[in-house]
C-alpha cells in the first residue's frame, strides 16, 4: 500500500516511511492510496473469528509485505491484549468499553500498535529517534507507556499546564527514563502548533531524528478501525440491524477510522460526532462553514480541540462532497452541565458510570435516537471513569473505587520541565536534550 500526502499528492510513500515520518511535506497528512474492502463472508461472520484474527485481517492490507505476517500477528495480539467488552446500558444504547488497557484509555490501542511498528522498523537504526507528541490528556500516557524503556527511542510529550486531570498528569510525568514531559503554559492547540513547528524546522531535523505519535500518524490512526470490528462482532450476537455509532470526538482520528472501516464494508447505520463545547464540526455540518476556533477547557478535556487535524481525512474519504458526508455523519455539541446531568442520570437509572467523554457520547446518541425513533446504537467508551474522579464523584454523589495500580501511580513523583508557548523554548530543550 502506498500513502499520499493530502497537501501534495505527488508525495507517495510506503507504510514504513509514513509511520516513521509521521507527516509529509507542508505538514500534510498521509492517506491510503486505495481502500481495501473486507470480504463479505468475513464481515457477516465476525463472531466466528478470534479478536486477534479480526485485528490481523483489518490491518494486513495496510502494512502489506513491509511487516511479515507472523510479526504483524504478534503486534496486533499484543496491542489488544485486554478485554474490550460491548455492554448494554439500556435497550437502545450499548457501550464498547475501550478503557481496560494499561493507561485506562482507548488510546492505548493506537499507541500500542504504533510503538510496536516503530520499534520493528527502527531495530536496525543507529541514530536515536525522538518521538514528539502533543497531548490534550490521554495521548501522552498511552504513548509514554507504549515506548517506555525502549532502547534508542526518546519520547518528548507536550501538555497544557493545568488542563489535564491529576491521573493523566501522573501517567505522563512519573515514568522518567526515556520519557520527557514538557508542561506548556498554553492550550492543547498551542502544544500541537509547537510540535508542528518542530517538524518543519530544519535545524532540529538536521540534528534529531524526529517522529510524531499524534493521531495524525497513520500507524496510530489506522488500527483504530479494529474497535469498530470488535464492536460489530459482539453486536451481531444481540441485534440484526446495523447500529448507529457514536464517537466522543476531539481530533477526529477515532471517528475517521470508523468511517474508513465502514467504507471498507463494515455495516453502520449512521455516525455521530459527539463533541463538547468545542463545536467546530457540529457547526460545520450545520452551516458548511469550517471555522477553527481557540479550544475551550471542558470536563472532557481530551476533546478540547478547536482545529481537529483529522477532519481533512474525513473530507477525503467523502471525496470532499459535503452532501455525502452530511448523509452519514451528524454532530452534537454537549456542554459541561449536560455532561454532568448525563453522568448522574445514567448512574441513577441504569447503574452505569460514564466518564465525562463517554457521557458526551451518551447524551449525543440519546438525542439522535429521540429524533430518529426505532434505531439503536453503540457509544465508544473512551476513558475509564476513575481517570476523572472529581467530576464523576460530584455527579453520582458516591465515591468510586480506585484500582490499586492507580493508587501506586498517584504516589509517584511528577517530573516536568515547564515552557512557554514559545517555539524557541521547545527548540532549545530538544537540541540540549540531545
Ligand atoms: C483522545 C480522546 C478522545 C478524542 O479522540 P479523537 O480521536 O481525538 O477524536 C475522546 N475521548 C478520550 C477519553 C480521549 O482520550
Amino acid at each position: 500500500m502506498k500513502y499520499y500526502n493530502l497537501k501534495d499528492s505527488q508525495e507517495n510513500v510506503d507504510f514504513r516511511t509514513a509511520t516513521i515520518k509521521g507527516q509529509g511535506k507542508n505538514k500534510g497528512l498521509f492517506f491510503p492510496g486505495s481502500i481495501p474492502y473486507f470480504k463479505e463472508e468475513f464481515i457477516q461472520n465476525l463472531h466466528q473469528y478470534s479478536d486477534e484474527e479480526i485485528a490481523y485481517q483489518c490491518m494486513k492490507d495496510f502494512t502489506g509485505d513491509e511487516i511479515p505476517s507472523e510479526i504483524l500477528r504478534k503486534i496486533v495480539a499484543e496491542t489488544i491484549s485486554f478485554e474490550i467488552p460491548l455492554k448494554k446500558i439500556n435497550d437502545d444504547i450499548s457501550v464498547l468499553e475501550l478503557f481496560h488497557g494499561p493507561t485506562l484509555a482507548f488510546k492505548d490501542i493506537g499507541a500500542g500498535f504504533m510503538s510496536r511498528c516503530l520499534s520493528y522498523f527502527l531495530e536496525d537504526k543507529k541514530k536515536k529517534v525522538t518521538v514528539l507528541v502533543a497531548t490534550s490528556g490521554d495521548t501522552g500516557g498511552a504513548v509514554a507507556h507504549g515506548f517506555y524503556d525502549i532502547p534508542g527511542i526518546d519520547v518528548v510529550i507536550l501538555y497544557p499546564k493545568n488542563r489535564v486531570s491529576p491521573v493523566q498528569e501522573k501517567q505522563l510525568t512519573a515514568l522518567g527514563k526515556n520519557i520527557y514531559a514538557l508542561e506548556v503554559n498554553g492550550s492543547f492547540d498551542d502544544c500541537q502548533s509547537l510540535v508542528k513547528q518542530a517538524f518543519a524546522n530544519e535545524e532540529i531535523n538536521s540534528q534529531l531524528f524526529l517522529t510524531s505519535a499524534n493521531s495524525i500518524n497513520i500507524a496510530r490512526w489506522l488500527p483504530q478501525q479494529i474497535y469498530y470490528l470488535l464492536a460489530l462482532k459482539q453486536w451481531q450476537k444481540m441485534e440484526k440491524k446495523a447500529p448507529v455509532i457514536c464517537v466522543p470526538s476531539g481530533n477526529f482520528g477515532n471517528i475517521c477510522a470508523g468511517i474508513l472501516a465502514h467504507l471498507r464494508g463494515l455495516p453502520a447505520d449512521h455516525f455521530i460526532a459527539a463533541c463538547n463545547a468545542n463545536d467546530v464540526i457540529p457547526e460545520y455540518l450545520k452551516t458548511k462553514k469550517f471555522n477553527p476556533k481557540k479550544a475551550i477547557a471542558t470536563l472532557s478535556n481530551a476533546m478540547d480541540v478547536g482545529d481537529p487535524s483529522n477532519f481533512v481525512r474525513i473530507l477525503e474519504l467523502f471525496n470532499n462532497e459535503f452532501d455525502l458526508l452530511k448523509n452519514k455523519i451528524s454532530g452534537y455539541s454537549i456542554d459541561d452541565q449536560k455532561t454532568m446531568q448525563t453522568i448522574t442520570e445514567t448512574y441513577n437509572k441504569y447503574h452505569y458510570i460514564l466518564d465525562p467523554h463517554s457521557a458526551v457520547a451518551f447524551a449525543s446518541l440519546q438525542q439522535y435516537l429521540q429524533e430518529n425513533p426505532g434505531k439503536k446504537g453503540i457509544i465508544l467508551g473512551t476513558a475509564h471513569p476513575v481517570k476523572f474522579p472529581d467530576a464523576v464523584e460530584a455527579a453520582i454523589k458516591t465515591k468510586i473505587e480506585i484500582p490499586q495500580s492507580l493508587n501506586d501511580l498517584m504516589k509517584k513523583e511528577k517530573k516536568t520541565v515547564e515552557i512557554n508557548s514559545d517555539f524557541e523554548e521547545l527548540k532549545r530543550f530538544l537540541l540540549d536534550k540531545n
